[in-house]
């Protein structure tokens, strides 16, 4: 069955992941910038990273047959030195010009401070100026439900933000009615561990899926994380009954639907 992969950090992963990927129907992966397990002493270091996003991991992508999108941003863990983020922040503009970068992600709060907070309203902005798409990381465990509507008020702030253009990931059963119901579109991630099992997802679509705003991921990174959980779900689905046809509009076309808002050619031939 035919899949889009909406969020994984593939920089992480081996040839091994996909190639299981694309034997398990993944036609694309997009990639968010994000903390890559340890902090970064430079501008240099982050500038590189964008290179390896936009022009390395496509070609890796591409030896499977699988297509690579990327986000470019400074993420919230590395936020807290508001001068030193607006340095990386100023590089950003010329990766968002290239052909296979959707948007400004994955922005949000980690610890919801308030340098975070800062530093997410100047990429919101960012994203606005030139027109981007926004993917956004709400915090785990028990920040979760405080980030995620700290986030949904700041985002509210700017009067011209269309909520159908932004993305807020990471969802759960506490936080999704929130988002969805402010219009923006909620990611649920699958995790072995910390997050959301492929039946607790399946759980949630039940109650929420006829919102066409909803998608599935695995954020899978250097962590404990799994790059097939998006199949595993596939396969939970199937065993609840649900038809190939609602299975693909999960993991398939909402993915396309939103990404194709982009400006990009996000596989032009889907
Ligand atoms: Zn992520």
């Amino acid at each position: 069955m035919r899949y889009i992969e909406p969020h994984a950090h593939m920089v992480s992963r081996t040839m091994d992941d996909y190639q299981a990927m694309a034997m398990a129907g993944c036609r694309a992966i997009c990639e968010p910038a994000f903390w890559a397990g340890f902090d970064r002493s430079s501008v240099a270091g982050f500038y590189d990273y964008f290179c390896q996003l936009t022009e390395h991991e496509p070609k890796r992508a591409a030896r499977y047959h699988i297509a690579h999108y990327s986000w470019i941003c400074i993420n919230p863990k590395e936020a807290e030195d508001p001068q030193f983020a607006r340095e990386v922040i100023n590089i950003i503009p010329e990766f968002l010009k290239q052909e296979n970068v959707l948007g400004v992600g994955e922005i949000g709060l980690n610890k919801n401070s308030k340098n975070e907070a800062a530093i997410f309203e100047e990429q919101v902005q960012l994203a606005l100026d030139h027109n981007q798409l926004i993917l956004i990381h709400t915090p785990h465990l028990e920040d979760k439900f405080k980030g995620t509507k700290l986030t949904i008020d700041m985002l509210r702030q700017f009067g011209d933000i269309d909520p159908g253009r932004v993305m807020i990931d990471h969802v759960e059963e506490h936080t999704i009615k929130m988002v969805l119901d402010a219009g923006f579109w909620g990611g649920i991630t699958l995790y072995p561990e910390s997050k959301c099992t492929p039946p607790r997802a399946v759980d949630m679509l039940e109650r929420y899926g006829d919102s066409n705003r909803l998608w599935m991921n695995s954020a899978c990174d250097w962590g404990v994380s799994d790059p097939l959980a998006l199949p595993k779900a596939i396969l939970e689905l199937r065993k609840r009954g649900f038809d190939e046809a609602t299975i693909d509009r999960f993991v398939y076309q909402n993915p396309v639907k939103f990404m194709q808002q982009s400006g990009i050619r996000f596989l032009p031939d889907a």
